[in-house]
């Protein structure tokens, strides 16, 4: 976090920052590298509600499956996906100031999220790949920058500088010209993306995905058989944020 904490130091001291979630200005160098105030920081750990075994979105009963995981008629190409927050309240919130805000040291934080929940697999992976979910076509064009790639460069900083536990990063995955996803259902979702990512160089044979939001699971679906089909023998996901489940029960 060295780097990280130099750069940060010389913005503070031109720019101040303020805490993405209260807006206190941020005097602490630690606050400023991951753009929150240490309390708002301490509301966002990783909630330990009972998640779907499979697409790691919160589950409201006792099932181990969500719904939409027990009515699937084809099998994922995911082994496990965890999805860390739903994408309501101050969840939302955060992820809005990061991705909307241009809040980018909130990144930082989240990509400390994306490690800690890298160790909460129930199968300890011996040697895990981070493979970043390639942004669609035109993204970078019409928003200005990659969120995912830059929390690809975030965990890529903290492993060069000292956190040998972060697995390393691997950029094997590009998405071909698509439709923007933000208006499609599932259905349309799957047939959109279908075989337009591509695994573009050898995957690694576990490869732990990693995107912002899962909203109907086809880009981690694609991402996934991509992977699949480029050698992985086990691909699982973190996703930071989900968006609600029609059915929970
Ligand atoms: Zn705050
Ligand atoms: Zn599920």
């Amino acid at each position: 976090m060295r780097v990280n904490r130099i750069i940060s130091f010389i913005h503070e001291y031109l720019f101040p920052a303020r805490c993405a979630i209260c807006q206190t200005v941020l005097l602490d160098i630690d606050e400023a590298v991951f753009g929150l105030c240490a309390d708002c920081a301490s509301l966002f750990a990783i909630p330990t509600q009972k998640r779907c075994a499979l697409c790691g979105r919160f589950l409201a009963s006792e099932q181990t499956y969500c719904a939409e995981c027990r009515n699937e008629k084809t099998p994922h190409s995911f082994d496990r996906v965890i999805c860390l927050y739903p994408y309501t309240g101050r969840y939302r919130q955060l992820l809005t100031a990061y991705k909307f805000g241009e809040k980018v040291a909130v990144g930082n934080f989240l990509a400390q999220k994306i490690i800690e929940a890298s160790a909460l697999f129930p199968e300890p992976l011996a040697k895990p790949f981070l493979v970043p979910v390639p942004p669609r076509q035109g993204k970078i064009k019409g928003c200005g920058w990659d969120q995912v790639e830059y929390l690809a460069h975030s965990l890529e900083r903290e492993r060069r500088y000292g956190a040998a536990a972060v697995p390393p990063v691997k950029r094997c995955l590009k998405r071909l010209l698509s439709q923007t996803q933000k208006h499609l259902n599932s259905r349309q979702r799957k047939a959109n993306l279908a075989g337009r990512i591509l695994c573009t160089a050898a995957a690694p044979q576990q490869a732990i995905l990693f995107d912002d939001v899962y909203t109907t699971g086809s880009t981690m679906e694609s991402c996934a058989a991509a992977l699949k089909k480029g050698g992985a023998d086990q691909v699982y996901g973190i996703c930071l944020f989900h968006t609600e489940l029609k059915e929970n029960t």
